[in-house]
């Protein structure tokens, strides 16, 4: 009998190259369940409260991109949240550099990689779309466009996140741990937000301060497109977690989107975009990814490498936390 995993993968394989009947090619399409709209999905725990953040925006009128702005901001304001913005984990320097990005329903992008001292680099990302020809600001650069915006130059330190630095100095040891971004001192994280309005416009946002202790100017998959986050309006958007390395390697949201445009549910693109990491990336065993994805009729899908993914969905006026089943 053909293994579920190993049908999606050869399926998948086989109509990307072009070798299916194109009856096969596009399957499920047409099949897809149109499911209520507006819908709101994002990455892990943080992702209820976004949510909530986010649909407000919608309710009250907002635009989807203001919504998947205004719903990362949560996270990001949080000195509590060890993972993205204020209070994030500094690299193994002690810096807290972050990296975001957010993408709108006509294809504009912007992104922010490496910034260092402001507290909503998602909106330093939607600055760099609107109001510069760029796509993506670096360092300095990045720190220098924000401040020129109005941006405030702020301490992202926390003492909270100094001392677990200053612990972690001790053996200096940097040893990724599968999900320890579910342990109570978050190392590695992120908020991936993605949203269709009622009208069926898809946006997404995606923020985050990085693998805790990174080396010193290393930028993660969050900020680049195709990688961290895609959104195409005539098919849906995807965004990922976890060790970026692995999703920069295969450019993960964008897989996940054009299997969505050769007629896979969320579900299944979300799956195959896993599959791929296993099949071509050895070091895949030893560490966490997680995609989540939406389609223009609102169905959404989640699923990572290892257990331990969940993500949060707002829909038919319900925020859940969802367990994404995984390869592992
Ligand atoms: N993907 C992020 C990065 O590699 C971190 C994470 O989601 O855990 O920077």
């Amino acid at each position: 009998m053909i293994n579920r995993r190993k049908f999606i993968g050869a399926a998948t394989a086989a109509g990307m190259m072009g070798i299916l009947p194109k009856s096969v090619r596009s399957m499920g399409k047409g099949l897809s369940v149109r499911r209520e709209l507006p819908v709101i999905i994002s990455t892990w725990r943080h992702g209820l409260p976004s949510n909530d953040a986010a649909m407000k925006v919608l309710e009250d009128g907002g635009g989807v991109l203001d919504a998947v702005e205004h719903g990362v901001w949560v996270p990001e304001a949080d000195p509590e949240n060890r993972s993205v913005g204020l209070g994030g984990m500094p690299d193994r320097d002690g810096f807290v550099t972050l990296d975001a990005s957010i993408m709108g329903p006509d294809g504009n992008a912007g992104s922010v990689a490496f910034l260092e001292h402001i507290v909503h680099p998602v909106s330093v990302a939607r600055k760099v779309m609107e109001d510069t020809p760029h796509e993506l600001l670096v360092g300095e650069g990045a720190l220098q466009f924000a401040l020129e915006q109005g941006f405030k130059k702020e301490n992202l330190l926390t003492p909270g996140a100094e001392k677990d630095w200053k612990e972690w100095l001790k053996t200096a040891k940097y040893d990724p741990v599968i999900n320890w971004e579910n342990e109570p001192n978050k190392y590695h994280d992120t908020i991936g937000l993605l949203a269709v309005n009622k009208n069926g416009d898809v946006a997404g946002a995606c923020t985050t301060s990085g693998m805790g202790f990174k080396m010193h100017g290393r930028v993660g998959d969050s900020p680049i497109i195709g990688a961290g986050l895609f959104v195409d309006n005539e098919v849906g958007a995807a965004t990922a977690t976890g060790m970026g390395e692995l999703v920069l390697k295969t450019l993960g949201s964008f897989l996940v989107v054009e299997f969505m445009r050769n007629g896979m549910s969320p579900q299944q693109a979300c799956e195959a975009a896993v599959l791929r990491i296993v099949h071509k990336l050895p070091e895949n065993k030893k560490f966490q990814v997680g995609y989540i994805a939406v389609n223009k009729n609102g169905e959404t899908g989640g699923y990572s490498l290892q257990p331990g993914f969940n993500y949060a969905l707002y829909q038919s006026g319900k925020n859940v936390l969802l367990d994404a089943k995984s390869y592992y």
